[in-house]
């Protein structure tokens, strides 16, 4: 079976039988009789292996092509989700156009996936599109190796996912705002607004709501469907609370409905929409409800600022302005129209508004991440959580010192002549830092620092932080931490600055008995980033 041989050439050739039967032979590297002998008998140990489904064989065609995977994955997996149109018009434009689609599925290394994803970095993809991309990849992969579709590994399971920035959460309305954007509206609209802010549903699950998912009596709804389709975004029926001061909106809906549907399409006998469904049919996704918002936020004033814009024909002169109050053209003099400029509130926002509300009066978050839907609690808190810190106020708060100094008596000459530095550790951000100056300078900039500033100018490895602090005490109170050597270069010291109480590691032992759990900590892990950071860049691992 496994046997070498020396072709014309001089090339040593290592020949085995394949799982399917048939002879196959390869070079050896390097071309001696020994490395062909030994690849012979790898090779032909691996077909065995197969041969007895020890070892997933591979199929001839490599798996075909990536571009093929998707374009299945799309049809029998994509097909079924909310997202689909959105995935569907991502993979086309960016994966199937790319030359990774036409890799087989065995030649698609996470390598060739990292390069691809790094190259729609460059193009101006914003991370979470290319995360998305990378998702796409790899849920294609992971289907088609749950159907038995491709044998081999997810390549994209290598693949890092790119960092997103967190982004705040858009506007939302104030407690006082509600009552009057909603008698702005129009009557009809009032209980559909009133009803998305009471509960949170998104545009589609109000637009699909039946009277069969409204039970007044119980005061729950449930929502099941989004639009046409009969699931919704999170693809999971769930029961929603009614307020009692939503149940005479709902009942008013209820009664003006003259179809299965609580809030539908309201035709006139000149009704101006392009496609319209009909009486009593479903909201069209392209009702403005957004610009139904806006106006209503107008009216109500609730505004940034006015655009004054001159009517005349041709004139096109506008000016922005704080105020409504009536002026005129400068070119034409012609009275000009005020325009609202109103805050950017969303038909969405009014769902952040139902969160942000109920966390403003205290309800615990737990129960916000039900009425949302969230099955998620983690999604509730990252987009929410800094909402819910009222329990983190009422823990500062309790730090309450005897006979501390007022604060009019830190000396005020140092703030008022611009020389000199005020006393104290800086806590905020500070741009006269070591790394501000040239010679210092590495790429990304002024770092977040810690209140201590000297004591670690960059932040450290992760492993440091998460040493528990019993460990950092005890060893910082036997004086045994120390840098190995090779990582001063990253402390502060070497970087050309003096040496300062405290920046320094390890910490003296002679130090205040008043030192805080904080200040130590810090320090030591000034000393252990240093190190974990000097091992990672030197590549020994060893410093452990
Ligand atoms: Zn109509
Ligand atoms: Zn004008």
């Amino acid at each position: 079976m496994a046997s070498v041989r020396k072709n014309a050439r001089g090339i040593w050739l290592a020949r085995w039988v394949d799982a399917s039967g048939m002879r196959r032979s390869r070079a050896a590297v390097p071309n001696t009789r020994l490395a062909a002998k030994a690849l012979a008998e790898e090779l032909q140990l691996n077909a065995r292996r197969q041969q007895e489904g020890l070892t997933p064989r591979m199929p001839r065609d490599g798996g075909g092509s990536v571009g093929a995977l998707l374009e299945w994955w799309l049809e029998s997996y994509s097909h079924r989700l909310a997202s689909h149109a959105s995935n569907e018009g991502s993979v086309r434009r960016h994966l199937l156009t790319a030359s990774l689609a036409e890799l087989r599925l065995d030649a698609c290394s996470s390598a060739a996936v990292e390069a691809l994803l790094d190259a729609k970095e460059r193009e101006g993809l914003r991370p979470q599109t290319v995360n998305h991309l990378r998702a796409f990849l790899s849920r294609a992969f992971a289907a088609a190796i749950r159907v038995g579709r491709w044998p081999g590994a997810n390549p994209v399971a290598l693949v890092r996912k790119r960092k997103v920035p967190k982004t705040a959460v858009g506007d939302h309305l104030r407690v006082e705002e509600v009552p009057r954007v909603l008698a702005q509206l129009h009557p009809r609209w009032r209980p559909l607004y009133a009803t998305a802010i009471y509960t949170g549903l998104r545009k589609g699950e109000l637009a699909a709501l039946r009277r069969e998912d409204v039970d007044l009596e119980a005061r729950l709804l449930v929502v099941r469907r989004s639009w046409d389709r009969e699931t919704t975004k999170g693809g999971h029926a769930d029961a929603v609370p009614i307020a009692a001061a939503l149940v005479p909106w709902l009942r008013d809906a209820l009664q003006q409905s003259p179809s299965e549907l609580v809030f539908p399409h309201v035709c006139s006998p000149s009704c101006p929409q392009k496609s319209c469904p009909g009486p009593g049919g479903m909201l069209s996704r392209e009702v403005a409800l957004e610009a139904v918002l806006r106006r209503a936020l107008g009216r109500a004033g609730i505004v940034r600022g006015w655009k004054h814009v001159c009517r005349r024909r041709g004139c096109r002169h506008k000016e922005p302005a704080s105020d409504a109050s009536l002026r005129r053209c400068r070119k034409c003099n012609m009275r000009l129209w005020p325009k609202p400029v109103v805050r950017p509130i969303r038909f969405h926002d009014l769902r952040h508004t139902t969160a942000t509300l109920l966390l403003r009066e205290k309800v615990p978050l737990v129960v916000v991440q039900k009425v949302l839907r969230h099955r998620d609690p983690k999604l509730t808190e990252q987009v929410y959580g800094h909402l819910a810190d009222d329990f983190l106020r009422a823990g500062v708060d309790r730090l309450q010192f005897e006979g501390m100094p007022e604060p009019a008596s830190v000396p005020s000459i140092a703030f008022a002549s611009g020389s000199g530095t005020p006393a104290g550790p800086k806590l905020h951000r500070t741009h006269e830092g070591p790394e501000s100056r040239p010679e210092n300078a590495r790429g990304s900039g002024p770092f977040d620092l810690s209140g201590r500033r000297g004591s670690n100018p960059r932040p450290s490895a992760w492993e440091a932080d998460a040493l528990p602090l019993s460990y950092s005490r005890e060893r910082l109170d036997r004086g045994t931490t120390t840098a190995p050597p090779g990582s001063s270069r990253f402390t502060a010291r070497s970087r050309g600055e003096p040496a300062r109480p405290g920046c320094s590691a390890p910490a003296p032992r002679g130090r205040s008995r008043r030192t805080t759990r904080r200040d130590r900590s810090t320090a030591h892990r000034g000393a252990h980033g240093a190190a974990r950071g000097a091992a990672a860049r030197s590549g020994s691992g060893s410093a452990r």
